[in-house]
C-alpha cells in the first residue's frame, strides 16, 4: 500500500453519513495505481481502507472503516459469507449473493446460478483484488465453475479491458433456473447482465397470480419469456413479444422446457405493437411492461420519461375492464415519484380508470441501503385497470 491518501472533510462526511464514494475532487493527494489504499481525513488521522480508481471520477469506494484490518483472502471469505447468510431462505436456485454497494463490497457483483457463479469486477481497484476475490468465492460457494462477465462498459471509463474470462472450472451455455412453479434457462456466456433478469424473480411470480385462469397475457419486453412464463401457468394464451430474435428463441425453449403450448412468441418493437394490438382490438386480461433503461444518464431522463409513458398509455388501452398493468422500469435516474407522475399522465391520458393496487420493488437479494441511493434502482406497480 502507498503511503495514506487524504480526504477533505466532505469527502470523509460522506462515510460517516454512510455512502462508501469520495469523488475525486475531494482527493488531497493520488496513489500510484489502482488498488487498496489506507485514507486518512485531512489532518491525517486514519478513516480507513478504500479501493482506489485512478481514471474514475468515484475515485475512492470504501471496503472497510476498521484502519486496523487487513485485507486479504480471509477477509473476503468473511464478507461473502456474511452476504450469503443475508440470503437464507430464498426459494430458488438462482440469485444474487453480493449486490456491490448494497453488500459494502463496492462495484463487485455475483450471482450464483445453481451450482456455477457468474460475477463482475467493475473497478480499476476491485481488479486488483481479482485473485483474493476468486479464492474466496470458491471457498464460500464452492462453484463448478466461475465466469467472470466483465463485458460491460462501466469498465472502460475505469480503464479496464472488457471481456468474458473464464477463472475457474467449467460454466454451461444454458443453467436451468428454478422460479416457483416455473423452469426456464439462463445464459451466463452470452445472456443480458449476467445471465438473467434475477432482480424481477419475485414481481414475475406476482404477475403469474394476476392471471385468471383461462385469461390472456401480454408480455412486452420480454426478453427469454420471463413474466409470460409465469403467466402461462395459468393463461389460456400469452404473448411473449420483444425485438430480439435471440431472446425469443430462448422463450419458445423456455415455453418447451415447461411444457407450455400457449405460449406464442412475437418480435417487434413494443411501441409499434402496442399500437397495432389496439387497432386490432386486441384484449388482454394481464399486460406486463419492462422495458430497458431508457433513461441512461440524468440528461437522458426527459426524453426517457415520454418514451415509458407512450409504453404505458398504450399498454393501459389494451386492458380489458378490470384487468391488470404490471409496470416496471429499471432506470436509477428515474426515481419514484417520477416513476409515479409517469403512470398518472399515462392513466389520465387513456381515459381509465386505473388503481395503485400494489408497490414493487426490486428483491432482498439486490440490497437496496437507504443512505446508497445507487443502489435501487428498480420500480414497479400493480395496476388495476377499469
Ligand atoms: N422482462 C425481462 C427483462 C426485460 S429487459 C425479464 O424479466 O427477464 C428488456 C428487453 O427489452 C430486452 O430483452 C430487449 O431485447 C427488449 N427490447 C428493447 N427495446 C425493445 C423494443 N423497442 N421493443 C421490444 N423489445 C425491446
Amino acid at each position: 500500500m502507498t503511503s495514506p491518501i487524504r480526504v477533505s472533510r466532505r469527502g470523509g462526511d460522506r462515510w460517516t453519513q454512510g455512502h462508501p464514494w469520495i469523488y475525486a475532487s475531494d482527493l488531497l493527494n493520488e496513489a500510484d495505481g489502482p488498488g487498496l489504499v489506507a485514507v486518512a481525513d485531512q489532518r491525517g488521522k486514519p478513516l480507513g481502507t478504500a479501493l482506489y480508481s485512478p481514471r474514475s471520477e468515484i475515485r475512492l469506494r470504501l471496503l472497510e472503516r476498521d484502519p486496523t484490518v487487513v485485507i486479504d483472502t480471509t477477509w473476503w471469505r468473511r464478507r461473502l459469507e456474511q452476504a450469503l447468510a443475508r440470503r437464507v431462505g430464498l426459494d430458488t436456485n438462482a440469485y444474487r449473493v453480493v449486490h456491490g454497494e448494497g453488500d459494502g463490497l463496492p462495484s463487485l457483483i455475483i450471482d450464483r446460478y445453481d451450482q456455477w457463479v457468474v460475477a463482475q469486477l467493475l473497478s480499476a481497484g476491485l481488479e486488483t483484488e481479482r485473485e483474493n476475490i476468486v479464492t474466496a468465492i470458491e471457498a464460500v460457494l464452492a462453484p463448478k465453475g466461475i465466469l467472470l462477465r466483465n463485458d460491460v462498459g462501466v469498465r472502460r471509463r475505469e480503464g479496464l479491458a472488457e471481456g468474458i474470462e473464464l477463472v475457474r472450472g467449467s460454466v454451461p451455455d444454458a443453467i436451468e433456473v428454478r422460479e416457483g412453479t416455473v423452469r426456464y434457462l439462463a445464459a451466463p456466456w452470452t445472456g443480458q447482465k449476467t445471465g438473467a433478469f434475477l432482480d424481477q424473480r419475485e414481481n414475475r411470480l406476482r404477475a403469474g397470480r394476476l392471471m385468471p385462469p383461462g385469461g390472456r397475457g401480454l408480455d412486452c419486453f420480454s426478453y427469454h419469456g420471463s413474466f409470460a412464463l409465469h403467466m402461462a401457468t395459468r393463461a389460456g394464451s400469452v404473448i411473449a413479444l420483444d425485438v430480439s430474435q435471440d431472446a425469443l428463441r430462448r422463450a419458445a425453449d423456455n415455453a418447451a422446457l415447461n411444457g407450455f403450448t400457449n405460449l406464442a412468441c412475437r418480435e417487434a418493437d413494443a411501441f409499434d405493437a402496442l399500437r397495432e394490438f389496439d387497432r386490432a382490438r386486441q384484449r388482454f386480461d394481464v399486460v406486463v411492461v419492462d422495458p430497458p433503461a431508457f433513461a441512461k444518464s440524468k440528461a437522458a431522463l426527459p426524453q426517457a420519461i415520454r418514451g415509458y409513458k407512450d409504453v404505458n398509455l398504450h399498454a393501459l388501452r389494451l386492458v380489458e375492464p378490470g384487468g391488470w398493468l404490471l409496470s416496471a422500469s429499471c432506470s436509477f435516474h428515474l426515481r419514484w415519484p417520477d416513476f409515479l407522475t409517469m403512470l398518472a399522465d399515462a392513466a389520465r391520458d387513456s381515459g381509465r380508470r386505473v388503481t395503485m393496487v400494489e408497490h414493487l420493488t426490486q428483491p432482498a437479494d439486490h440490497a437496496e441501503v437507504l443512505t446508497i441511493p445507487e443502489t435501487g434502482y428498480l420500480k414497479a406497480a400493480v395496476l388495476r385497470v377499469d
